[in-house]
């Protein structure tokens, strides 16, 4: 659509009564992903602004927990006037106000996504929700797309369509028709498939939309687009259906397709949530773009870092082209990620280090360089005697009222002549941020004699947000996520500079 000329933006209704997701185990949720603004959101807002290419704000990321919270807040003001406060029509009029919010915008179309599954109970006041919305503005303006799973079995070679036709019967019990059915499915949908769901669920055969495994994450935009996905909602939407200038992601495309696969770079992510890749999807999706960007398919081995010791991280490492110890919180796994550090600061493996993996840098090379033993992040040892990363009196004031952690976009300026300059081309660059701990300027000059060089500050200069390494091949580390502003086809410098240092290595 937004290749059609439409300015379209998304948003995300996720069911849960957490406020936000920032509170949430990565094993429960996977990653937490930041938005310039400072939302802490969920992971597919990553997806969105990945395949859209725009910048969303907190207003695309909506809980049930916020929901409830703002309606509890009213209720206490008093803002009711004296009414029960109910599900139907408060808690719907909440959810309404999210998706109206953008109607005085620049907006033609909002997508919102419903997570869940149609009938969980927790779900249920926004299904009903959007049913109001289709009741109160106009047919044309309101489209329903249900995504749905068509399971494929095995045994006896067949498609089924049972549980999409239940689901959407579910649906229609809630007062909600879809207009186009999305479904996922492995193998391609046999026309008497398509007929049966045309037919059974009441959509257009058109509008029966085959969403198919695709070769490459990426290439679905271009199989929905042959599916009809945005012409049918143009008919739908009675817009009119453009010729879409889909060249620039075909090309990207093209050139994913084109990749060797025999020609691979080995990366290791080095962290504790190892057994969900979704835990570090940006981190890995950004790999990805940074192997496009330098034609080669980069291989992603997520590495337990409690396994890892200081006798065994050669074997660990065995077969890694570089290293990435990604953001993180805790104890756990922390001697692991050290160990991994002074490895492959000895052994000139490359290395990019995140938010915690750069603090991790930062301790290190005081304990190991520096000789400072006990050195440590006052979040993960309160009693050291040199709390090389710490929280600072300057950042608390820097910290927006309330909140405990630094989130959001901030401006941070490179020096010339550093490895963070050679690979941004740029002087001032602006990252995302969730941390509380920085790195202590009382060890500044220690750290800068000792080679471990600053190469990027806030713009007052108080807050380190780069370093780097001298005559090591690629050792660089940041105090941002680098990895929630790449996109396939604008690939983080920093990854990019990873793979190309893994290369050359
Ligand atoms: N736990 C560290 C801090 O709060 C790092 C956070 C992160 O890696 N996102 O500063």
């Amino acid at each position: 659509m937004k290749n059609r000329g439409y300015k379209v933006t998304i948003q995300k209704f996720d069911p849960y009564i957490n406020v936000d997701p920032g509170t949430m185990n990565p094993y429960e949720h996977g990653e937490v992903f930041v938005t310039d603004d400072g939302a802490e959101t969920d992971l597919d807002l990553g997806h969105y602004e990945r395949f859209i290419n725009e910048n969303l704000t907190t207003n695309s990321s909506v809980t049930m927990g916020k929901i409830y919270q703002s309606v509890i807040e009213k209720e206490r003001r008093g803002d009711y006037l004296g009414k029960t406060v109910q599900v139907i029509p408060h808690i719907t009029n909440e959810i309404k106000e999210k998706i109206y919010g953008f109607e005085n915008t620049d907006t033609d179309i909002v997508i919102t996504e419903i997570g869940g599954t149609v009938g969980d109970i927790e779900g249920l006041s926004i299904i009903e929700a959007i049913r109001q919305v289709g009741l109160e503005k106009n047919p044309e303006d309101v489209i329903y797309i249900h995504v749905t799973l068509l399971p494929y079995i095995f045994g006896s070679n067949e498609i089924k369509s049972k549980p999409t036709q239940h689901s959407v019967k579910e649906l229609q019990s809630f007062g909600i028709k879809p207009n186009i059915l999305v479904c996922r499915t492995e193998t391609d949908i046999p026309d008497a498939i398509r007929e049966k769901l045309s037919l059974f669920c009441n959509v257009r055969k058109t509008s029966v939309i085959q969403n198919k495994t695709a070769d490459n994450l990426y290439a679905v935009p271009l199989m929905l687009e042959e599916e009809g996905l945005a012409r049918e909602v143009c008919n739908h939407l009675k817009l009119e259906n453009y010729i879409p200038d889909n060249s620039k992601w075909e090309a990207m495309v093209e050139k994913i397709r084109k990749i060797d696969p025999k020609k691979i770079v080995n990366i290791g992510i080095v962290g504790k949530y190892v057994r969900l890749e979704d835990a570090y999807i940006s981190v890995m999706e950004s790999l990805y773009h940074a192997g496009f960007a330098n034609n080669v398919k980069v291989k992603v081995h997520l590495l337990n870092s409690e396994a890892i010791t200081r006798d065994n991280v050669a074997e660990k490492l065995k077969g890694i082209d570089g290293v990435v110890v990604p953001g993180g919180f805790g104890n756990r796994g922390i001697e692991g990620k050290i160990e991994t550090i002074k490895y492959v600061r000895e052994n000139k493996i490359p290395f990019l280090g995140i938010c915690l993996g750069m603090q991790m840098a930062v301790v290190e090379f005081a304990r190991n360089v520096l000789g400072l033993k006990d050195a440590n992040s006052a979040e993960l040892d309160k009693n050291t005697k040199n709390p090389v990363i710490h929280i600072m009196e300057e950042q608390k004031a820097i910290k927006k009222k309330g909140g405990t952690m630094r989130l959001g976009a901030y401006p941070c300026i490179i020096k010339k002549g550093t490895l963070a300059h050679k690979l941004y081309g740029t002087e001032e660059i602006s990252e995302r941020h969730r941390h509380r701990y920085e790195y202590n300027n009382d060890y500044r000059e220690k750290f800068e004699k000792a080679g471990l060089k600053i190469s990027g500050t806030s713009p007052d200069g108080l807050l380190v947000e780069m370093i780097e390494l001298e005559k090591h091949p690629y050792f660089i580390a940041g105090q941002f996520h680098p990895e929630l502003k790449s996109r396939p086809n604008k690939p983080s410098p920093l990854f990019v500079g990873l793979i190309q240092a893994c290369l050359k290595n």
